[in-house]
């Protein structure tokens, strides 16, 4: 249920390759972190991008979108807005692929149990990406982690390169979860 990653954007570049082709549509709420949208391009998929409402709320939009991959940043950069579960869940269910919320700055949020990870098991199309470079400090270090159910994680593991992470940091990812409060 979990890929390890050189960071959690070569997460993000093994997801493009992995369900988008030339011309499959991968959608997302702007303003938003801008990776996306240039992994996007080097996939030749196709754009959707839509405008947050003034109170940065998922767009209705997005759920219909008919998107092969959807991207939510929760709390999203830039606003450092937070949606809720309850949100998450019925956005999941709805779009046409995957789901992936990217939880970058979930420690930073108010309410500890709000990450997505619980809903991973229980909703087959979501991929919840978490990164060590944020809150522990460890962006040089390069790991990030995507959890989802087995099936998904095991059609990226096709698609990453054979030893993606190096010893160290796999050594120094492990001690930082062992230092958790
Ligand atoms: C920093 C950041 C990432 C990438 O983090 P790495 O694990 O260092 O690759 C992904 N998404 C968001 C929203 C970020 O801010």
């Amino acid at each position: 249920n979990i890929l390890a990653g050189n960071g959690s954007d070569e997460i993000l570049s093994i997801i493009l390759r992995c369900f988008v082709g030339r011309g499959d549509r991968v959608a997302f709420p702007v303003p938003t972190y801008s990776l996306y949208e240039t992994l996007v391009k080097v996939q030749d998929g196709e754009l959707v991008c839509v405008n947050y409402p003034a109170d940065f709320a998922i767009p209705p939009e997005l759920h219909s979108a008919n998107a092969a991959v959807t991207f939510l940043c929760n709390p999203n950069s830039p606003s450092g807005t937070l949606v809720s579960l309850t949100e998450i869940e019925r956005l999941a269910r709805a779009v046409a692929g995957v789901l992936v919320v990217d939880e970058a700055y979930i420690d930073f949020a108010e309410d500890p149990g709000s990450s997505a990870i619980c809903l991973t098991q229980s909703i087959p199309n979501l991929i919840v990406l978490r990164t060590f470079s944020k809150s522990f400090s460890l962006a040089g270090l390069r790991i990030g982690l995507a959890f989802a159910r087995a099936e998904l994680i095991a059609g990226m593991m096709k698609v990453k390169d054979s030893y993606n992470l190096n010893r160290l940091s796999l050594v120094a990812a492990t001690a930082a979860l062992h230092d958790l409060p």
